[in-house]
């Protein structure tokens, strides 16, 4: 039941956010969205692959994520004839539908080269992408920058303080939860403070397939190291040669099971192994989430049906069409937040999201 309830509400966040980012509206909703976070090349854009499940983002040994990559995750609804149609849409290129990922790819990496520069700098300014698929979990995805300490190529030399507060801009948000990626086969207590500080984050362990021999990851996974109230969840991604070799996720997720199931050391730990259970353990938490926030966000629906009432009153003499829109926006509003009310007084879970 739990599972449902977060598939119906937040496509609805989602869709609200839509409509007051149409409204023009300066009261935004503070989506519960998830950022992942750490150090240069611990595997982020490889964790958050494997959890939309398909091959899209720049990934490597370099630093490739060079500015903040908004990913929005629709679930779409599966067709009749069975057939998965999958795609990406950019904010930067409204209406234009990206079937092919390794064209998102070749995409996110000519838009980071066009804010970015072509050598190593990093930009603030995000890139906004939507997956419309009915294999994902709906929810919106934060790919950033690395943490780094010496610049390189055109990186300016505060770049470590300035990727720092990038990143806390997205993690100070009490909407925002954090997936802190750190790899096994470094010092696992290298954690920044300023990451595990406090009770939004999970703990994400990936690299286990290349620990030192005679080295298990056990202890962390168990929260004995650094505790983490969200706990921790241990995954095994693509090495540079599986990319290298066009290493398919689904092969990754096979070979990433095997490798649990072969070592007795990681047995007794199954619901902190593998990026399924990060996938379900995400969904959860967020469901969670998002019935603490319902409240608040009624609230703000209402104060801004308000201004838009007002705004629609003030129309008069303004051309057809304006209105026109103006009105249609304060019905779908209005639909919303009846919707949120009887959810929230758990009348209705499952609603309609189109
Ligand atoms: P990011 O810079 O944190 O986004 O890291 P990437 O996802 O780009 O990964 C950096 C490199 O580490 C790539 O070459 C990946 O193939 C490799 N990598 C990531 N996760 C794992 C893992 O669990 N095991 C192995 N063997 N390699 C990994
Ligand atoms: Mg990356």
């Amino acid at each position: 039941a739990a599972a449902s309830l977060g598939h119906s509400v937040i496509p609805i966040v989602n869709k609200l956010q839509d409509i007051f980012a149409q409204l023009g509206s300066q009261s935004t909703i503070e989506l519960p969205q998830v950022a992942v976070v750490g150090s240069q090349s611990s595997g982020k854009s490889s964790v958050l692959e494997a959890l939309v499940g398909r091959d899209f983002l720049p990934r490597g040994n370099d630093i490739c994520t060079r500015r903040p990559l908004v990913l929005q995750l629709v679930q779409r609804k599966r067709k009749a004839d069975g057939t998965d149609e999958e795609w990406g849409e950019f904010l930067h290129l409204p209406g234009k539908r990206f079937f092919d990922f390794n064209e998102i790819r070749r995409e996110i990496q000519a838009e980071t080269d066009r804010e970015a520069g072509g050598n190593k700098g990093v930009s603030d300014k995000q890139i906004r992408l939507k997956i419309f698929s009915p294999n994902v979990l709906d929810i919106t995805l934060v790919d950033l920058p690395g943490l780094t300490k010496v610049p390189v190529g055109d990186q300016p030399s505060d770049i470590e303080a300035r990727i720092r507060t990038m990143i806390m801009s997205y993690i100070k948000l009490p909407s925002c939860l954090i997936l802190a990626v750190t790899p096994a086969n470094s010092d696992l207590a290298n954690f920044p403070m300023f990451i595990i500080a406090g009770y939004r984050t999970i703990g994400v362990i990936t690299k286990l397939d290349i620990m030192d021999r005679g080295t298990d990851a056990r202890n962390f996974l168990l929260g004995k190291v650094i505790p983490l109230r969200l706990g921790y969840v241990g995954v095994v991604n693509r090495s540079q040669e599986d990319i290298l070799m066009n290493r398919s996720i689904k092969d990754a997720l096979i070979a990433e099971e095997k490798f649990f199931r072969s070592r007795p050391v990681y047995s007794d730990l199954a619901e902190r192994c593998g990026v399924p259970q990060l996938a379900k353990k995400l969904n959860q938490i967020l469901v969670q989430h998002i019935k603490t926030v319902l409240p608040g966000l009624k609230s703000r629906i209402s104060a801004a049906l308000v201004s838009v009432a007002k705004e629609h009153a003030s129309y008069g003499e303004i051309t057809e069409s304006k209105a026109g829109q103006g009105a249609l926006l304060l019905n779908i509003l209005s639909k919303y937040s009846e919707a949120f009310s009887s959810m929230i007084e758990g009348k209705n879970e499952e609603m309609s999201t189109s």
